[in-house]
């Protein structure tokens, strides 16, 4: 099995070199994206290992097609970059549906700390010795309210949290978590009051057409003012605009932010050096109370780790037995889990 791996960053290799030689795989890895133009690489493999900036089109579908590779293995939970509906029948489209919920929901904890208690702004103070505390002042998350929508995997651990902090939650989601809601300091409500009651709202939702931009301007005018918006989910979740305004209007208090809707054209790549093209991000970054990070919520030991180990066994399964419990298939008009173990 040769597979050609997509967008490697030096952190890719140690975990997937361990668990491709376990099963004798061999694996070239490619530091470019993959799209139309890059496809070409593959040529000559039996599966593409992809990852969630690489563009997976109908035209790189079909030229995987013509190259005879039948897999797509996506190192990712979400495959919003994938034509799904073009890809069914032609290549099996496996992911890693979990490789540590705690890694994204821990990380979300720490930006919103870090912005609530301006420990980006000590750090920076305390180095160059000025000590001085205008313009530190926090809040105690104890007793505040946090809007979590999505309770999914990741949501539920941030709940869990939240609770640690002794914060209360109202959540939101399409399909509410059975047991989850207490009926008092864990309650689901409606997408208005969620918005009306929040001080903090983090967003752990699936990107689909429904959550498409679910805090827009509209939003953020139904939001208590000083909300702090945290997205370390999916970037489009998100009007970047109207956050922009939102903040500049003072309505949104801070914003934490590790996914943004443009971030395939940044993220994961150093341009220290250059002018940033895109004016939004750049103001973005420029304000005292917005914390970006660049898709980072993921990148711990533990997850690389395991990420590693679920694509390698997901191409495993699929040529042992034609079969994959991680196989992603569209059906019916949705691309969802595949339920019966057996996609085409
Ligand atoms: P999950 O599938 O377990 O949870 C997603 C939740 O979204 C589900 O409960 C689902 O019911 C809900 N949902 C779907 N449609 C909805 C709608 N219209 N309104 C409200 N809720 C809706 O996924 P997860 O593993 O918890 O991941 C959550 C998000 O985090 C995903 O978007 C994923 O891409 C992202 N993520 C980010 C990073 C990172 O490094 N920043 C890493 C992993 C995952």
């Amino acid at each position: 099995m040769k597979i050609a791996f997509f967008d490697t960053k030096p952190y890719d290799k140690p975990s997937f070199d361990k668990y491709a030689m376990a099963h004798g795989f061999e694996i070239k890895y490619f530091e470019t994206k993959l799209n139309e133009d890059t496809v070409e690489l593959a040529s000559g493999y039996d599966a593409v290992c992809a990852f969630v900036n690489d563009t997976i089109n109908a035209a790189v579908i079909d030229r995987m097609q013509e190259f005879g590779i039948g897999i797509l293995a996506l190192r990712c939970a979400g495959f919003n970059n994938v034509d799904m509906k073009h890809a069914f029948g032609r290549v099996h489209v496996l992911r890693v549906p979990a490789y540590s919920p705690y890694a994204v929901a821990e990380h979300t904890m720490a930006m919103l700390l870090t912005s609530i208690r301006r420990i980006h702004k000590a750090y920076i103070r305390t180095r160059d010795f000025n000590f001085s505390l205008a313009g530190m002042t926090g809040f105690d998350l104890h007793g505040k309210t946090v809007g979590v929508i999505g309770t999914g995997r990741i949501g539920r651990v941030f709940i869990d949290i939240c609770r640690g902090f002794g914060m209360k939650v109202l959540a939101y989601d399409k399909y509410q978590a059975s047991g989850l809601d207490n009926g008092d300091t864990i309650r689901y409500v409606s997408l208005d009051e969620l918005f009306s009651e929040s001080d903090i709202i983090s967003l752990h939702c699936s990107l689909t057409e429904e959550t498409y931009h679910v805090i827009d301007e509209e939003a953020i005018g139904k939001c208590k003012r000083g909300v702090v918006i945290l997205n370390t989910s999916r970037g489009a979740l998100v009007d970047a605009e109207a956050l922009l305004a939102g903040i500049k209007s003072r309505k949104v208090g801070a914003a934490c932010l590790d996914v943004y809707e443009e971030e395939a054209d940044f993220f994961f790549e150093d341009f220290s050096g250059h002018i940033l093209e895109d004016d939004i991000l750049a103001r973005l970054i420029s304000m005292p109370n917005v914390i970006v990070t660049s898709h980072q919520a993921f990148l711990t030991e533990d997850a690389l780790s395991n990420i590693a180990e679920t694509t390698i066994d997901n191409i495993v399964h699929l040529i042992g037995s034609g079969q994959c419990e991680n196989e992603v298939c569209f059906r019916g008009g949705v691309a969802e889990d595949c339920k019966s173990g057996k996609c085409f």
